[in-house]
């Protein structure tokens, strides 16, 4: 395994070139785009700007290679998956310190973290099957459900997480039978292009291609009369556009979007203790993930002593560079989300909210930092608690009933995630059934796994990722009935 040094990371290293995965070959593309270093606000590199024509070449090829791949049998797939998994294994460094360069979060803490749970998920998937099931056996017939490959399926992937977003949708898609094109965010697409370069030697021409380029591709995807699929992860606002584009071929889609997630830390919780989950929980990734905390309600019997707490921890964090090891919450990933968090900022101070850390952004800085930021009980129909700020900065609210503050985490569009927290786990599950979410943790913080469905509820998902009923979604299911 190669090790790359933060210092050779600045080199030329990643400077590129970075090319389009078409049909088993790179390809270069006419036109390229910057891809900034959100550490530095500076260019890393150039990625290719893949035309209409080269994503429909993407898409032909993956149509040619599914003739081929969705015969092979599941070993035979499971083989080339572990094959790619080990490629990507060679690669892991290399990877994460491109993810570090391209998306900003700690090296140590997030990338790599990020990249082997990627890959380890590849392993664990290829090793999963959809079996036949038979559902009547009896002396005039037997009755018999298979799940069939849905055909080429198009993946369109967010900036916060691109290596492991993107590759949760490759495994179970590509186990199934199906062959895929990738379009990465015009933010992050450096990590994707890589691992799309890396599948070309290992997997058969066109199961795996990956197209960068403008946001433009996302909508020739949704539209597009040879892709059958759509797994989309992104915001609320564009998985609307996708289902109304998706519509005119009537696509398969699973969507993962937006999400506003409540923490609730019941009057019985041991809060002290779980104050770093609580606050990896909302921080982690610059706060930029779906299933952050968004909202941290917390009983007022220990409100004071909670925020000074928590200040206190949030306090010894450092911001920077993720490349430093002892940085621990990198920049925002784009100008674009470091001007929508500035806003939540300006709203909170225009309206007169308590700031006990951070809100302060150094205008001399370099780079898209904002420092944690943490709010005290800031009003219920403020900007802060009502809207996803997907950047670091936690409100933390103050509720007095345990009824009341179970509607105030129901009442929003999304239905993501959200957690739980007491020291009676049956009340503190009690409480979880009652949240409207796709996924809810007790006195735990964002366990994942590949037999564990992750979806949304409400304007927050449609489907599941992860999970037997994810890997289903890949697939149609196909009755046959056989008269004896
Ligand atoms: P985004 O919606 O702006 O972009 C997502 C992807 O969609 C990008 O690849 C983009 O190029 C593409 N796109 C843009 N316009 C399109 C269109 N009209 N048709 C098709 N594709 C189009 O989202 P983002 O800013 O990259 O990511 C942040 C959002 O993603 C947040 O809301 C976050 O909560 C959500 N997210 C959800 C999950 C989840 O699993 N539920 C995971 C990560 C992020």
């Amino acid at each position: 395994m190669t090790t790359v040094s933060a210092k050779q990371a600045a080199t030329s290293l990643f400077e590129g070139p970075y090319y389009l995965s078409i049909a088993g070959k790179l390809v270069d593309a006419t036109a390229s785009f910057d891809v900034m270093n959100p550490a530095t606000g500076q260019v890393l590199a150039k990625a290719p700007s893949g035309s209409p024509q080269q994503l429909d070449d993407a898409v032909a090829a993956a149509k040619s290679a599914f003739k081929t791949w969705s015969a092979l049998s599941y070993d035979e797939r499971e083989h080339y998956l572990v094959a790619y998994a080990d490629a990507l294994q060679a690669h892991r460094d290399e990877l994460a310190v491109l993810l570090t360069l391209e998306q900003g979060k700690p090296l140590k803490t997030m990338a790599e973290p990020e990249v082997d749970q990627a890959i380890s998920w590849i392993r664990q998937i290829a090793a999963r099957r959809i079996p036949v099931e038979v559902l009547e056996d009896n002396d005039s017939h037997t009755v018999e459900l298979h799940h069939t490959p849905l055909g080429v399926v198009g993946a369109i992937t967010p900036w916060n997480f691109p290596v492991l977003l993107a590759l949760w949708k490759v495994a179970p898609a590509l186990l199934t039978g199906n062959t895929m094109v990738i379009k990465p965010s015009p933010f992050t697409p450096l990590t994707t292009l890589r691992f799309g370069q890396i599948a070309q030697s290992v997997l058969p021409a066109g199961v795996l291609s990956v197209v960068s380029g403008g946001n433009e591709l996302g909508p020739q995807m949704t539209a597009h009369p040879d892709i059958a699929k759509i797994s989309f992860t992104g915001s609320t606002e564009t998985g609307k556009h996708v289902i109304r584009s998706a519509a005119g071929t009537v696509k398969r889609l699973t969507l993962e979007m937006g999400g506003n997630d409540a923490a609730i830390v019941l009057p019985d919780a041991d809060w002290k203790s779980v104050i770093p989950q609580l606050f990896w929980g909302a921080i982690g990734n610059s706060g930029q993930w779906c299933v952050g905390i968004k909202r941290l309600y917390v009983h007022r019997s220990h409100h004071e002593a909670f925020v000074s707490a928590f200040v206190e921890y949030a306090g010894q964090q450092k911001l920077g560079d993720g490349l430093d090891p002892e940085v621990t919450v990198g920049p925002v990933q784009n100008k674009m989300q470091f001007d929508k968090v500035r806003e939540f900022l300006d709203d909170i101070k225009a309206n007169g909210q308590r700031i006990v850390l951070g809100g302060e952004v150094d205008e001399n800085r370099a780079g898209y930092f904002i420092p944690v930021t943490v709010v005290d009980n800031p009003p219920e129909d403020s900007k802060i608690v009502q809207e996803e700020q997907f950047g670091p900065i936690v409100p933390i609210i103050v509720y007095d009933d345990v009824d009341d503050v179970i509607e105030r985490a129901n009442d929003s569009p999304y239905g993501l995630g959200g957690s739980v927290w007491g020291r009676d786990t049956r009340a503190a599950v009690a409480v979880a059934n009652r949240l409207e979410t796709g996924m809810v943790w007790v006195n735990e913080m964002h366990t994942q796994g590949v037999d564990i469905p992750f979806g949304g509820h409400k304007q927050s998902g449609v489907g599941t990722e992860g999970g037997h009923e994810g890997r289903l979604l890949f697939t149609n299911p196909k009755t046959i009935l056989i008269k004896k």
